[in-house]
C-alpha cells in the first residue's frame, strides 16, 4: 500500500508527520485516572483475599504478552484489564497483611498519590533551578526528620551536614565509599587499589557490592559476637594490620539493624577505631532507622554523631513507596568534592554562587525525581504521631511473637529482637549434629508450610550454618488476627 492510500488512524505517525502524537485529553485522562485510582483502591481492599506469594512459574507472564509491540494506540480500558489479566497473578503481595518476609516496603494512600503528581510535574531536579521547589522541599524535609528521629544536629543542610534521598540504601551506601575512596585517595596519595573497606560479617550484601564498584581493592568482614554485632577489637586489628602492611584503611561500615538478625554493631566503639585510622565511617541504619522516631529506641543511635554518614529507608517502614532512601552526611562538602561535575550546560548563576543546594552533586546519578515530595505527604498525612504510632504496634506484635515462640519447647529465638523482626527455629532434640540437621529440616518445612499457605510469607534463611525463619512484623496493614493465623499456621506446621 502506497503512503496516503490507507486510513488515517489516530496516533500513526505516517498520518500526521509533522504534529505531536495525540494524549488523551484531559476529560478522557481524568475519567482513566479515576478508573485507575478505583483499581488501587479495590486492590488494598482485596488484597488480603488473595495468596500473598506468587505462584505462577517462569515465563507465564511473558507467555502472556504479545510478540511484538503495539503499532497502532489501544483503548485505555484494555491497559487497566489486563492488570487483573496478566499482572495480578504474577504479584507477590507486598501490601497484604500477612507480608512478613525480607522487610517490609510499605505503600500507603499520601504516598501513591505524591508519586502520582510527581509524575504528572514530569520534571528533572538535577540542579536547583531546574525545578527549586523539588531541592528546596527535600532539603527541608530532611532538616525535619534530623528532629524527628533525634539524629545530630550537624547533619542538617543548615549546618555543615544535610539530607539527601537517594533510590536505596545500596545506593547511599555507594556514595558513601566513593567519598570515602577520594578522601583516602586525598590523603594518602595512593591509588584505590590499596585501599580497604571494612565491614561486619553481618553487615548487608549492598557493603561488599558498593566497595567493589567504588574500586576498593580489599574488603575484610568482621566477625561478630555471639549477638550477632561487629566486634570492635576485631576491627582494630585488622585495621592495624592493613595499616602496617602499607595498605590504605579508608572505609568502616556500621549497621544498625542487620538485615539477618536486626543486631546493633556497637557504634561508638567502632567511631574511636574510625577516628584513630582516619576511617569514613558510614553507618546503615536502613530498616531499623524508622523506629528513631520513637524516643524509646534512640539508644540504638549511641555513638551516631561521630560518623561521616548513615542511611536509613523511609520506603521500608516508615509508609512511603519505595524509593526514598534517606542519605545524610556530616560534611557535605566531602560528598561535592567527590562528586561534582561541571559542563558549561549546567552552569547557572545561583550553581556559580554557592548559595543553592546541586543535589546532582551528592549522587552518582544526574537526574533525579522528586520523591519528597511522596516523603513530605506522608508526614503530614500521618504525624509523627502515627509513625510512632505504627512503629510501636509492630514492635508490640513482634515480642507477642516471640513470646509464644518462647514458651513453646519445640522452638527456640536465635538472637535478639530489639525492633520488630524475630528470627527462631526448631529445637534440636539434643546437642548432637544428627539432632541439627534434623531441626533445620523441621524449620525448613515450617517455612514452606507458611509461604505454601497462602496467608502468609516469611523469608527462611541460615545462620551460622543452621537454618532459621525470619518473620519481619511490619506490614502496615497487619493486625493481632494475621498475626493469630501466622501463629496457628507455624505451631500446626510443627506439630
Ligand atoms: N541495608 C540493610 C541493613 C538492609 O536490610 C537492606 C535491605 O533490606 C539494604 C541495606 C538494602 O536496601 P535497598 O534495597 O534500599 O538498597
Amino acid at each position: 500500500m502506497e503512503r496516503g492510500d490507507h486510513e488515517a488512524h489516530p496516533g500513526d505517525p505516517s498520518a500526521t508527520l509533522t504534529s505531536p502524537p495525540q494524549h488523551m485529553t484531559p476529560e478522557q485522562f481524568r475519567e482513566h485516572g479515576r478508573a485507575v485510582i478505583d483499581w488501587i483502591a479495590d486492590y488494598w481492599e482485596r488484597v488480603e483475599t488473595l495468596p500473598v506469594a506468587s505462584t505462577v512459574q517462569p515465563g507465564d507472564i511473558r507467555a502472556l504478552l504479545p510478540d511484538t509491540a503495539p503499532e497502532h494506540p489501544e483503548p485505555f480500558e484494555n491497559l487497566l484489564a489486563d492488570l487483573d489479566r496478566v499482572i495480578v497473578p504474577g504479584v507477590t503481595h507486598w501490601q497484604h497483611p500477612g507480608w512478613f518476609a525480607y522487610f517490609p516496603a510499605n505503600s500507603s494512600p499520601p504516598s501513591v498519590l505524591a508519586d502520582t503528581v510527581s509524575a504528572g510535574l514530569g520534571l528533572i531536579g538535577l540542579l536547583w533551578s531546574a525545578s527549586p521547589a523539588v531541592t528546596e522541599v527535600e532539603s527541608h524535609v530532611l532538616d525535619w526528620l534530623v528532629e524527628l528521629m533525634g539524629l545530630p544536629q550537624h547533619w542538617k543542610t543548615t549546618a555543615s551536614g544535610g539530607g539527601v534521598l537517594q533510590g536505596s540504601a545500596s545506593d547511599a551506601t555507594h556514595v558513601a565509599l566513593v567519598a570515602a575512596r577520594h578522601r583516602a585517595a586525598q590523603r594518602s596519595g595512593r591509588h584505590a587499589a590499596h585501599t580497604v573497606a571494612y565491614t561486619s560479617a553481618q553487615a548487608h550484601s549492598s557493603v561488599y557490592k558498593g566497595a567493589g564498584v567504588a574500586g576498593f581493592g580489599h574488603v575484610r568482614s568482621i566477625e561478630t559476637d555471639e549477638r550477632h554485632a561487629m566486634r570492635p577489637d576485631m576491627l582494630r586489628d585488622a585495621v592495624a594490620a592493613d595499616a602496617s602492611a602499607g595498605l590504605v584503611p579508608a572505609f568502616v561500615g556500621s549497621t544498625i539493624g542487620t538485615t539477618g538478625t536486626t543486631a546493633v554493631d556497637p557504634v561508638r566503639a567502632i567511631a574511636a577505631v574510625a577516628g584513630q585510622y582516619s576511617l569514613w565511617h558510614h553507618v546503615d541504619a536502613a530498616y531499623a532507622g524508622t523506629a528513631m522516631i520513637c524516643p524509646e529506641f534512640r539508644e540504638h543511635l549511641d555513638g551516631v554523631e561521630l560518623v561521616d554518614s548513615y542511611v536509613f529507608n523511609p520506603h521500608k517502614w516508615m509508609m512511603v513507596n519505595f524509593d526514598c532512601s534517606a542519605f545524610y552526611v556530616s560534611e557535605r562538602s566531602a560528598l561535592t568534592e567527590a562528586l561534582s561535575i561541571d559542563p558549561p550546560y549546567l552552569r547557572n548563576a545561583h550553581s556559580d554562587a554557592g548559595n543553592v543546594i546541586d543535589y546532582r552533586n551528592w549522587q552518582v546519578p544526574l537526574g533525579r525525581r522528586f520523591r519528597a515530595l511522596k516523603l513530605w505527604w506522608v508526614l503530614r498525612s500521618y504525624g509523627a504521631q502515627g509513625i510512632r504510632q505504627l512503629v510501636r504496634h509492630h514492635v508490640a506484635m513482634a515480642q507477642e511473637l516471640a513470646e509464644r515462640l518462647r514458651d513453646d519447647p519445640r522452638f527456640e529465638i536465635v538472637a535478639p529482637h530489639p525492633f520488630s523482626l524475630v528470627c527462631f527455629r526448631c529445637r534440636a532434640a539434643d546437642a548432637t549434629d544428627e539432632a541439627a540437621r534434623a531441626a533445620d529440616r523441621a524449620t525448613d518445612a515450617v517455612a514452606a508450610a507458611v509461604n505454601g499457605s497462602g496467608t502468609a510469607y516469611l523469608t527462611p534463611s541460615q545462620l551460622d550454618g543452621r537454618s532459621i525463619i525470619r518473620v519481619a512484623v511490619g506490614q502496615s496493614r497487619t493486625d493481632r488476627e494475621h498475626l493469630d493465623q501466622l501463629w496457628k499456621t507455624i505451631s500446626e506446621a510443627a506439630a
